[in-house]
Order: C-alpha cells, then structure tokens, then sequence
C-alpha cells in the first residue's frame, strides 16, 4: 500500500480533530505529501472512523494513484497549498471560533504574541463554494507571504505544517486565538498588539519553525 505509514497518520489525527472538537460529522479533511504524491482524506466519511485504506492517494495533479474511495472534496485547495509553500501537511476543520472570526472579520488581528506562530496577522480568505478551484485558489492567496494558517469567510480554518502533528497543532492554536478574540470581545475591545510590541517578541527568538526541519 503506497503511504501506509502517513495513511495511518490520517488516520490517528483525524481522530485527535474530533477529540478536540475541530470538526463535526464528515465536516474538514486532512493531507499529507511526500514527494509528488500526497495521502488525503476520504470525501464524506467521518475523521474519527477512517481506517487506512479508506484514505486515497492522489498525484500532485489531482490523479488517483490509489484508493478505493474519491479523495476529499478539498483536494483541490490542498494540492494548491502544496504548489505554493513547501509544507507537507493540511489540516481543514470548522473549529466553532475559527467560523465566527471567518462569518465577521476580514482577518484575525494580533491579540495575542503566539499569533507569530502562524506567521502573524490571519487573513480570512474570500468566500467561494466549498471545493471549487476558486476557493483553493482565495485560500492560497490568503497563506501568502510565509503564513502558517487561514479563515475562509462563513467556513472555517486552514493550517500547515512540516508533518500532520505541526499542522494538527496549528489548527488548535488557530481556534485558541480565535476563541479568546471573540471571547475578549464579549467584555470588551481586545487591545491589539503594536508592530513594536510584536518585534519586541520576535526579537526574543519566537519564530515559526524553519523549513526543512532541523
Ligand atoms: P469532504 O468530506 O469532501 O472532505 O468535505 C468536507 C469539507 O469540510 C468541505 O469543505
Ligand atoms: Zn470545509
């Protein structure tokens, strides 16, 4: 079986989502890429009941390699996240928080210094239909510039990283600043960080990991 190992991956991050309530139902989908080949979840199936198999592998032009189920209805948004960043892996959710910043807000502004682990400022990516090759390429534009993670407008969430663990963990923190916004936002007017006060993090060496891993 071709990506066995990343399959299982799937597999036991598909079900971290669930547990940690990112997604609902057959809602969100993960990758992973290795080389021209890139290991995706099943469309409509359920994150937290995949076995390996169920997880089709497709080329990095959108062939089925193998599989017996149809890749992801999103596959087209991650293989054009993989043209354009050299990460290897995508994790979609719907995460609660993530989808009331994406239904209200252009972006997610810097309240919080761990934003610059997703390469600050979230962008929410213009609203397109679900799976269509417009959405992939709003959320593209929407990662430019060496982001980590995007919104995409009255959805949910995108994050990246080098493998699935990376980019599991950047979708939780995706919804834990999202949560504490719009949190924030229920008592009062969150005081956004200043570009000053941001640099006066980086400088103190916090900084998304290098690419390649080291
Ligand atoms: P799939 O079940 O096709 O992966 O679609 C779920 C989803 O989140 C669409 O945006
Ligand atoms: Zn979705």
């Amino acid at each position: 079986m071709l990506l066995e190992d990343e399959r299982a991956a799937l597999c036991a991050i598909g079900r971290r989502c669930a547990e940690a309530g990112l997604v609902t139902g057959a809602s969100g989908n993960l990758s992973i890429r290795v080389g021209d080949l890139v290991a995706v979840t099943p469309g409509g199936m359920m994150l937290d009941r995949m076995e390996p198999a169920d997880c089709p592998v497709v080329t990095m032009d959108g062939r089925l390699a193998e599989g017996e189920r149809a890749p992801s209805s999103e596959t087209p948004m991650h293989l054009a996240l993989y043209e354009a960043t050299p990460e290897r892996a995508v994790v979609h959710t719907h995460s609660t928080y993530g989808a009331v910043v994406a239904t209200t807000m252009t972006e997610l502004p810097p309240i919080h210094y761990n934003t610059l682990l997703l390469g600050g400022v979230v962008r929410v990516a213009d609203y397109a239909t679900y799976g269509t090759p417009e959405l992939a390429e709003n959320v593209r534009a929407a990662m430019e510039g060496g982001k980590r993670a995007a919104l995409m407008a009255n959805h949910g969430g995108v994050a990246l990283g080098r493998d699935l663990d990376e980019a599991f963990e950047n979708a939780r923190l995706l919804e834990w600043l999202c949560g504490v916004y719009v949190r924030a936002k229920a008592i009062g007017e969150p005081r956004v960080l200043t570009e000053a006060e941001l640099l006066a993090v980086l400088e103190r060496g916090l900084a998304p990991p290098e690419w390649p891993p080291v």
